[in-house]
């Protein structure tokens, strides 16, 4: 729902904002760049500009909704609002504010909102509501007045030459904008849990090198599929970044752990996993681990069994999911638009014990894990494949 004549974005930025000067300069380049980046991915012909510490996207009336959406997309966005720009003047905004009524104000409640940037204009924003209100008021029929929770909210923002005014705020990822943080690896099984941590730290600004680890005999078509799927979603908010599956095969191990490992054999296989990830981390020169997993959510993940398995590797391990519940995590992939495609069966051999360790220590883990158990890992990560997405 947008004023007629809306046809510039403008766009929120949330923790850009608590960055010092510097900082908040190159960051904000970044975020016009990615969301410039993401506007060309989707064939939306717009330009991007950065402005006090806005960003504005000059889109048209035609495209400005999916420009808006773009916007909404990209991470460090708090919010972004297709608004119509209209010239600073207190009876121009209230015409264009009667208009947006008559056009989209037919029943509930509003308020009208506004904020100035300076003192220059000859009214205040105290005075801008009252007489937008005003105007919305005798525009249309039975209006009604709530400043607490209105059913529509009318906003201006007053800048020096120009006025915004907008109906909706739609919300963003909000986080850093992507590349400003650095690189990690994150291990995606395409399950729901890994999409939504890696969507995670990509929110936070870090880039990401997706690793899946090829089971074999273990996994199977549907898996691999299913991991380079979503990954394929979450590569769409990250057009400008190389996101092909790193594919590791795995299947040796995987079955070398099935024969010789009993109850210990998933903590030995996240140990085996997570050297994979650092070889792959160093090659490609990423300095951190995610992975999808959260405290007590199956048994190799108890807090005591998390300890042990993250001492295979001195890289850091981020858990972006360690204290989230599934049915927070769900409600997440739903909304990232990866729980679809992490859903297909994939039906695959279970590599679990019928009796998996819940209380390990070091001394478990280690005895139970074969000698060449890393030098496996090293040799997998060799043999690394890059699949196109
Ligand atoms: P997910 O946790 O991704 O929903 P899952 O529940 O099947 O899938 P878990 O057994 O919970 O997987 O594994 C915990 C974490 O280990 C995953 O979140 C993921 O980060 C990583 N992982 C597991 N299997 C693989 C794999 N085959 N390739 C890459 N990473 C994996
Ligand atoms: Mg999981």
């Amino acid at each position: 729902m947008h004023p007629s004549g809306a046809d510039t974005v403008l766009v929120r930025h949330g923790d850009v904002g608590v960055k010092s000067g510097k900082v908040q300069t190159e960051m904000e380049r970044r975020l016009r760049d990615n969301i410039a980046a993401i506007l060309a991915d989707r064939g939306i012909d717009a330009e991007v500009e950065r402005r006090w510490s806005r960003l504005l996207v000059h889109a048209t009336e035609e495209n400005v909704e999916e420009a808006t959406t773009a916007a909404a997309d990209t991470f460090g966005v708090q919010s972004a609002s297709a608004a119509a720009v209209v010239s600073p003047e207190q009876a121009v905004i209230e015409e264009t504010l009667a208009d947006a009524a008559r056009e989209h104000y037919h029943e509930g409640t509003f308020a009208v909102r506004a904020r100035r940037s300076s003192k220059d204009h000859p009214f205040t924003s105290a005075e801008l509501e009252r007489e937008g209100g005003t105007a919305v008021w005798n525009a249309v029929e039975n209006p009604e007045v709530d400043l607490d929770d209105p059913d529509i909210t009318f906003s201006v923002e007053v800048r020096d030459d120009e006025a915004f005014v907008f109906l909706e705020k739609r919300d963003g990822p909000g986080g850093l904008p992507l590349g400003t943080q650095t690189k990690l690896v994150s291990l995606v099984s395409g399950g729901i849990d890994s999409p939504v941590a890696t969507w995670e730290v990509m929110k936070r600004g870090s880039p990401v090198i997706p690793v899946y680890l090829d089971l074999g005999d273990y996994g199977g078509i549907d898996h691999r599929a299913r991991a380079v799927e979503t990954v394929r979603k979450l590569a769409k908010y990250a057009p400008e970044q190389d996101m092909r599956v790193r594919k590791v095969p795995a299947g040796e191990a995987m079955t070398l752990l099935g024969e010789e490992v009993g109850p210990a054999r998933m903590l030995v296989f996240r140990r085996f996993m997570y050297r994979v990830a650092e070889h792959i981390a160093r090659e490609e020169s990423a300095h951190g681990i995610v992975t999808g997993e959260a405290i007590g959510q199956k048994s190799s993940q108890t807090a005591r069994n998390l300890g042990v398995v993250g001492t295979a590797t001195t890289m850091p391990i981020h858990r972006p999911l360690l204290t989230m519940d599934k049915s927070d995590i769900v409600a997440r992939a739903r909304r990232i638009d990866t729980y679809t495609d992490s859903t297909i069966p994939a039906g695959c051999n279970r590599l679990a014990p019928d009796y998996p360790e819940t209380n390990a220590t070091h001394e478990i883990a280690q005895n139970a894990e074969p000698d060449d158990l890393f030098e496996l890992a090293k040799a997998a990560a060799e043999n690394v494949e890059l699949i196109d997405l």
